[in-house]
Order: structure tokens, then sequence, then C-alpha cells
């Protein structure tokens, strides 16, 4: 088995791996910290990692790989079901955590390993393959509860790899992160990215707009980040002139994990001078698209296939779409070495994911311009509203309503309707609670600079959007209400 990560034995011991806070770790400290612990792990078949964003996440995750143990990150945040269900669904053989940390009741049966960051042990070289497990990450729940998804070393190497070329990503990027460690984005992207290449990556803990300038300011190269960082900042940028001034220096901003609305996007370009760049992934597939540093970041696209992904769009009874020409809809299925294998203990699931020529169905619906670029529309389940014989996406509409001053945040759903099968219904959470903007104001807005058909029927003002724990809009708990 070679190491995921070169640069723990070969490159100078000394040089900065990651730093979380006022505790960091070189490639020297990390390849004995994890090789201990790889020793101590290398017979388990899975080990569950309490994902707290902290140095002990990264040097077991880091050790599990290096020991050829699937890791099954777990997020602290859950509730004890969903616990509970992904445990035993999982069923890992301990579960390895911060010395600090109070695990919950339904840890407590398992056997327990404190990380210990600064132990010493010679480097791992257990046996294992391309298409052994390195990780069953859970999906992120949004439409429906998480599955567990195996994803094999392939998928990570063949991923990292292929961001490093659309990227021109070195060991000499330095990453500003502050996303959770129990996903895909926050953990193979944010932690096993950097390591991969030799680079270093410095945790925010807590994303901050303050701690993305005070970083960058400081010699960080590169910001990843969910579409409601990059809200954050784009509401902060008129008012910090520094900010406006650190972003500028950044080599690459990326956003995923869910679309950037091309509001934000204008208005972070705007005052930076700086295009953010979107790449679109999935827990099963890891990365499939992304606008490349080389290339042009265009608003509202997640770029052109990554290097040895194949994408394609297909029609609802499955053959593909006739032309790329930046209006034909159709489901995203892609095939390459990125894809995980299955969905743990759900072989109708896994069954029902790919076609019989593997590809996978990912759920989302897209069009692709002529170059190339894929434009997501949204997803199949809740962003596809089929209204007055038109098939309209959900984003397109967000965006416009996004660009009305008087709305702040906007989510777009669908519900039944007996002369268009289906309406178009806004939520909204106004910029100012005390003057709503009504259903004609946006309407106009939306058919002025859409459609007419692509008007909003219904608006609801709400105080807030139902968002998961990577800023995801929970569509399920709005159409619920
Ligand atoms: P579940 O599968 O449990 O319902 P989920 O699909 O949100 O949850 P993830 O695997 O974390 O779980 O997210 C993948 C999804 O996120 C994609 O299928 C896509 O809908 C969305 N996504 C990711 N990146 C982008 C992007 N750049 N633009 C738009 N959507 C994106
Ligand atoms: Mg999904």
């Amino acid at each position: 088995m070679s190491s995921l990560f070169p640069a723990l034995t070969e490159g100078p011991a000394d040089r900065p791996a990651l730093r979380f806070g006022d505790r960091s770790l070189t490639y020297g400290d990390l390849g004995a910290a994890a090789g201990a612990l790889a020793a101590r792990i290398g017979g388990a078949d899975r080990v569950a990692v309490w994902a707290t964003p902290a140095l002990e996440t990264a040097v077991a995750v880091v050790a599990a790989l290096e020991a050829g143990v699937a890791a099954v990150p777990l997020n602290p945040k859950s509730g004890e079901k969903e616990l509970g269900h992904i445990l035993a669904d999982s069923a890992p053989s301990v579960v390895l955590a911060a010395p600090r940390d109070e695990l919950p009741p339904p840890l407590a049966e398992l056997e327990r390993i404190d990380v210990d960051v600064r132990a010493t042990g010679p480097a791992a070289g257990g046996r294992a393959s391309e298409d052994d497990p390195a990780l069953v990450v859970y999906t992120s729940g949004t439409t429906g509860p998480p599955k567990g998804a195996v994803i094999p070393r392939r998928a990570v190497t063949s991923t990292l790899d292929a961001l490093a070329d659309a990227w021109q990503w070195t060991g000499d990027d330095v990453l500003v992160h502050g996303l959770p460690l129990f996903h895909v984005h926050g953990l193979v992207l944010g932690i096993l990215g950097p390591l991969r290449r030799g680079g270093s990556v410095r945790h925010l803990g807590r994303f901050s707009t303050e701690g993305v300038a005070r970083e960058l300011n400081d010699g960080a190269t590169m910001l990843f980040g969910v579409p409601t960082m990059y809200h954050r900042i784009a509401q902060t940028l008129p008012e910090d002139p520094e900010l406006a001034k650190a972003l500028g220096r950044a080599r690459l901003l990326v956003s995923g994990s869910a679309a950037l609305p091309v509001h934000d996007h204008e208005r972070i370009a705007a005052a930076t001078g700086r295009r953010v760049i979107e790449r679109y992934g999935m827990t099963e597939t890891l990365m499939n698209t992304s606008v490349r540093a080389d290339g042009e970041a265009r608003a509202g696209t997640v770029g052109v296939p990554l290097p040895g992904v194949e994408v394609r769009l297909v029609e609802e009874d499955g053959s593909p779409v006739a032309s790329y020409d930046g209006e034909t809809v159709g489901e995203i299925q892609v095939r390459g070495p990125n894809l995980f294998t299955e969905y743990l203990n759900r072989p109708d699931a896994t069954a029902a994911a790919f076609t019989a020529d593997g590809w996978f169905r990912t759920g989302d619906m897209a069009v692709r311009d002529p170059d190339g670029y894929v434009r997501i529309v949204g997803r199949k389940a809740t962003d596809l509203i089929k209204s007055g014989g038109y098939k309209i996406g959900a984003g397109e509409i967000e965006n416009a309503l996004l660009e009305h001053p008087g709305v702040r945040e906007a989510a777009v759903t669908g519900e039944p309707d007996p002369d268009l099968g289906e309406r178009i219904v806004a939520w909204v959470v106004p910029a100012d609670p005390q003057s709503p903007p009504g259903i004609e104001e946006l309407a106009d807005h939306v058919a002025r600079r859409l459609a007419p058909h692509k008007r909003p029927r219904v608006v609801h003002h709400i105080s807030a959007l139902p968002r998961n724990d990577m800023g995801k809009i929970m569509k399920r708990a709005l159409s619920h209400d």
C-alpha cells in the first residue's frame, strides 16, 4: 500500500501541516502521531471518528487511512437518534476522540481510543488496495435520512489529484478552513486535500470574516467555503475595506456544497476584483466539475468536468439530451474513478442509483453551455417545478428574487395547483420585516427578469430559512409547514 500522503515521509519534517487555533502539527509530528495511532487500530475493520473541528480529528482520519482502516466521521452535533442510526448502520469497532471530548450515550458502549496528537510511532504501511474503503461518509440528509456512502481510496486520490490539476493546487498553498470535518467538503477537500499536496491548513474553529481576513493577510492562499459563508462575506464587504483587500490577495476562492447565489458572486467580484469559483460534488461522487483556476469564472455555473470524470445530461427516459445549448434541462449522470462503491446496507438504494453501464444518477438537474460549462438548475426531487407545461428550475427564480432589495433570503418550491399542475411558491426572508415586499411586486420583478411563466404565485414571509449544518436549505421542512 502506498500512503495517500507522500509528504508524511518524503518532505522536510518541519514543514507546517495543520493548525487549529493555537495548536499545530508539522508533517513530522503528524506522521509520528498518525503512525502511533495506526499501529493501535491496524486490525480494525472500521473506526468511528468524533469529528470535532480539531487536530485530533485530522490525526484520527490520517491514521485510519495510513492503517488501511475505513473511517466513519461522526457529526458531534447530531442528535442521539441520528447517531444511534449511524452507529447501528456502520458498526464501527472503536471510536476515536480527543481526550477532552465527552461522548453522548449512543457511543458509550463502544471501545474508545483517545487521540494523542503528540504520540510518536513509525510510519504505518498497512495493506490496502485502491478498491478498499477509505471512508464511510453519511450524506447531508437534505432530501431524506442520511445514507452511508462507502468511498474507496481510489475515489479520494483521483478526486484530489483532479482538483490539483484544475486548481493548480500545490504544496505551497495554505488553506483557510472554517467548515465542519464530517462531510466531504471539510474533510476530503479541506484536510486530506492540502495534506496530499504537502501544503498546509489553518482551521478557524468557527468561520468568521475576521478570521478569513487575518489568515489571508498572513500568507494563506486559498479559501474553501459554503454559500452561506460567501453571503456573510458579501454582506460584510461594504463596511470592511480590510476584508476586501485580504480577499483580493487570495489565489483561489472556492465555493461548493450548494449553489452560490449570483447576487453574492457579483457583489464579491465588484468589491474585491476576485471571482469565486464553484465546484460541484456529492458525498457519493466526491468532485465532478469545477471552474478551473485558469478558466473563466461565470456566475451561476459549476464549470467543466474534472479530468477523468465523465458527465452527461439525460432525459427522463435515460437517453442523453440532444444538445448542449444552455437551455435543455437534463439529469446529471457521472461516471469515473471518483465514484463511491455502495450505500452501506442499502443494496436497493445502491442498485437504483446506477444505470446498467455504471453511470451514477445524481438527482441534480442542469443545462450545459455549448462550451461544456454546467449550470445546475436544482434537484430533481425538490427544485424542478412543472408548471403550465414548463419545467422550471427553482434556482434561477431564487437568484432573481435575491436581486430585489427587499429580499434577504429566498427559497422557491412548487405546490399542487389545479390549473397549472404545480404553482411556484416563494419563501422570503424580508430585508426589513416591517415592510416585506408583496406578491405582486415580487411576481413582476421575476417576470421582468426571467419570463412571465416563472413568476411566483404565492409568497410566504418567514424570519429565517431552515438550513442544515452546511447551510443547505432544507426544502422538506418548508413544504411541510
Ligand atoms: P441527501 O443526499 O442526504 O439528501 P445532500 O444531497 O445534500 O443530502 P451531499 O452529498 O452533502 O448531501 O450534497 C450533494 C448535493 O449538494 C448535490 O447533489 C447537489 O444537489 C448539491 N451541490 C453541491 N455542490 C453544489 C453546487 N456548487 N451548486 C449547486 N448544488 C450543489
Ligand atoms: Mg444527495
